[in-house]
């Protein structure tokens, strides 16, 4: 589609040290007016949604209703940052001495290295750009070198703005691939990495960050159950379950990737997901043309992967029920030649398969069955990562046990909602290998501000805390 030039180490210093300067007039400007920069950048956002969602569909690949939702999401947190700037609270705590004040307050942190994965190239970035700018930082962003373009066409949009109002290098961006992200990790003028992308990749940043003792935000692979108890809204769960799995072309860290049924409906839902799975068959094509709901993966490597997990499940004992082949120029339309599409796979788990306890990054779903509540969780947290989960049932037992502390151990826990996808207004991330992180809503802001503990004494004496005694004379 386009060629885009790589920063140069020469660039990237020079961004760095840019961005640097920039926060220290940043950090002085108060918070509620860094809130009037990003409702500017919500207003254009909400402009230019059609061509932008467009350009995020041509890129990655996602069906337009998916790319335009992607700068819903923006619009959503550009909202949300606005009201936040008002309401970046401390705390204002009883001190035990008598004549003093104790609280504490949010400082802005500093420039903030924000690397994205492309499978979410502008959302990703939105949630911890826009934050981070009512909290007083700068931000340089490293997408994704798969999804550059849309990077640039919303950084020419924040960057246009954020000059306009008077405030040049808010934001930068810097085109590059893994050894950028790399020197991003190790650079100690970057006191916070946001990194979202592949476990392996999270492992590589957060030692170099945590090697300066600097500050990490890692949102990293998933792969997400749902468990289908026998009384569910059976209808319900089905299309959750076909959305969450098939969706997106399976590319997304929320994507559903194992299903664990009850055992008393086992056999009549798995039945209804080959139709369901085997009818998408016709819904595969080019994401921009109304009526398709699969597009095609990312990239030529993405497809390989896809074929290396299909021999794995054969060799490992899997049952492939649908699906399991890419497809081929032959059975798409003329737009879609040269696009990297795969069949939604679904396949009958045994009761060991090591491949289902990886993510690859396409539509495959594994199905599991369990005689109970019980070992349906003790399924669904037997993964490494621990991002996203769900529950189809109509008992608030079952519910509630899911939600417990016993019972999922994933950062999302939904009941009769699907894994995929979230709002904004939640705090998003997970456990375990998905790296702990957590960004957008609730109290995820503060991840991107210093916490200051301040002692005020308003009289003419000096004790000391716990009742220590240090007379002079
Ligand atoms: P990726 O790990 O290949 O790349 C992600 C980003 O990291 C890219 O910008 C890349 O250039 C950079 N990078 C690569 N190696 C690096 C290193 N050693 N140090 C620093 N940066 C480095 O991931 P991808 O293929 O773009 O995206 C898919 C993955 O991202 C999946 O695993 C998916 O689950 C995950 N993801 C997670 C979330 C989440 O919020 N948890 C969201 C979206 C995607």
């Amino acid at each position: 589609m386009a060629r885009v030039r790589m920063a140069a180490a020469t660039d990237s210093e020079r961004a760095i040290r840019a961005a640097h300067a920039a926060f220290l007039c940043w950090r002085q400007v108060p918070a509620p007016r860094r809130g009037e920069l990003v409702q500017a950048i919500g207003k254009e956002l909400r402009r230019m949604k059609p061509v932008l969602g467009r350009l995020v569909s041509w890129e990655t690949g996602k069906i337009l209703s998916e790319g335009l939702g992607e700068v819903q999401e923006m619009i959503d947190i550009a909202d949300f940052a606005v009201g936040l700037s008002r309401q970046l609270y401390g705390l204002t705590m009883q001190s035990e001495r008598s004549g003093h004040r104790l609280y504490e307050q949010w400082h802005p942190l500093g420039p903030i290295g924000v690397i994205t994965a492309f499978n979410f190239p502008v959302a990703v970035w939105a949630w911890n750009g826009l934050i981070a700018a009512v909290c007083g930082d700068t931000v340089v962003w490293k997408p994704s070198e798969k999804a550059p373009l849309c990077a640039l066409a919303v950084q020419g949009i924040v960057a246009r703005l954020a000059a306009d109002m008077g405030h040049p290098g808010v934001f930068t961006l810097l085109a590059g691939d893994g050894s950028l992200g790399r020197s991003m990790a190790a650079d100690r003028r970057l006191p916070l990495v946001s990194a979202t992308g592949s476990c392996a990749m999270g492992r590589s940043a957060g030692e170099s960050i945590a090697r300066r003792l600097g500050r990490s935000l890692l949102e990293l692979g998933g792969n997400n159950a749902a468990v289908v108890m026998a009384d569910a809204d059976l209808n319900l769960a089905l299309r959750a379950v076909v959305f969450g799995a098939a969706g997106t072309a399976g590319q997304r860290c929320t994507t559903l990737r194992r299903l664990i049924l009850e055992e008393p409906i086992a056999a009549d839902f798995t039945a209804r997901l080959v139709g369901a799975f085997s009818s998408l068959r016709e819904k595969i094509g080019h994401p921009l043309v109304e009526g398709t709901l699969i597009g095609p993966l990312i990239d030529r490597e993405a497809v390989e992967r896809f074929k290396q997990a299909v021999a794995r499940i054969k060799s490992e004992g899997g049952e492939i029920l649908v699906g399991g082949s890419p497809v081929g120029p032959a059975r798409l339309p003329p737009e879609c030649s040269g696009g990297f599409f795969v069949e939604p796979t679904l396949v009958r788990a045994g009761r060991d398969l090591p491949i289902s306890r990886e993510e690859t990054f396409a539509p495959i779903l594994y199905v599991f069955t369990a005689p109970d509540l019980d070992r349906g969780i003790a399924i669904q947290n037997s993964a490494d990562q621990g991002l996203s989960s769900a529950i189809f049932t109509r008992s608030l037992m079952a519910a509630e046990t899911f939600l417990s502390a016993a019972g999922s151990d994933c950062g999302i826990a939904n009941v009769n909602t699907g894994t995929s996808g979230a709002e904004i207004g939640g705090a998003f991330g997970g456990e375990k290998d998905t790296g702990g992180g957590r960004e957008a809503g609730s109290d995820a802001w503060k991840a991107y501000m210093r916490r200051q503990t301040c002692t005020i004494n308003w009289t003419g004496s000096l004790p000391l805390s716990q009742g220590v005694r240090f007379d002079l004379e």
